[in-house]
């Protein structure tokens, strides 16, 4: 299976959500638990494109990022799956993990609740649920199932050393997630 992961924002342009307390940046954990996930699947023999930028779908204004556009490249290499990889923030009481999707009733719905079931039931993180955002670019400018993972909140102390401490622990549960959601929907059938 041929796995995109987009960690969410870029490490120069888009530092995304920010904990000043402890000087935690979305960017740099959606970059180092994305990393972790590449090798994890790449271990189970999937083919993994790795890409964060600012450039979603060419409306970068970052000449360094004019080259190549995500949800683009994913689309040229065929994926079969799409994951955005993100940290929330809201009022620093809010916390939890919920994972967002263009529409119900599809193949990202699915892949959405296996890797929502694997952080929650791995982390004990709360079970925000799967929810619809089709005006966010990487769900509807993506061919394939996309799912944009909002893996906890990092202006909520303890889930922001949460995603510091345990990143492996969230990597392996997105990485089980996805093997769960191979094993209904992309295995080879041999009968
Ligand atoms: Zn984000």
């Amino acid at each position: 299976m041929r796995v995109f992961l987009n960690p969410g924002h870029d490490p120069l342009y888009d530092s995304g959500a920010v904990n000043a307390e402890l000087g935690l940046r979305e960017c740099d954990v959606a970059a180092d638990i994305g990393a972790r996930v590449k090798l994890y699947l790449e271990l189970v023999g999937m083919e993994v494109f790795l890409m964060q930028s600012d450039n979603l779908a060419w409306e970068s204004c970052h000449i360094e990022r004019w080259n190549a556009a995500v949800t683009d490249e994913a689309n040229k290499w065929c994926a079969d799956i799409f994951i955005s990889l993100h940290c929330n923030a809201a009022d620093g009481e809010a916390h939890g993990t919920e994972t967002l999707i263009y529409a119900c009733g599809g193949r990202a719905e699915r892949l959405a609740h296996t890797i929502e079931q694997q952080i929650t039931r791995t982390l004990g993180t709360t079970d925000r649920g799967v929810k619809e955002r089709p005006e966010l670019i990487v769900l509807h400018a993506t061919a394939m199932p996309a799912v944009l993972v909002e893996m906890a909140f990092i202006d909520h102390l303890p889930e922001a050393r949460l995603l510091v401490e345990k990143a492996d622990v969230f990597a392996r549960a997105i990485a089980r997630g996805v093997t769960d959601y191979e094993a209904v929907f992309e295995k080879p059938d041999f009968s």
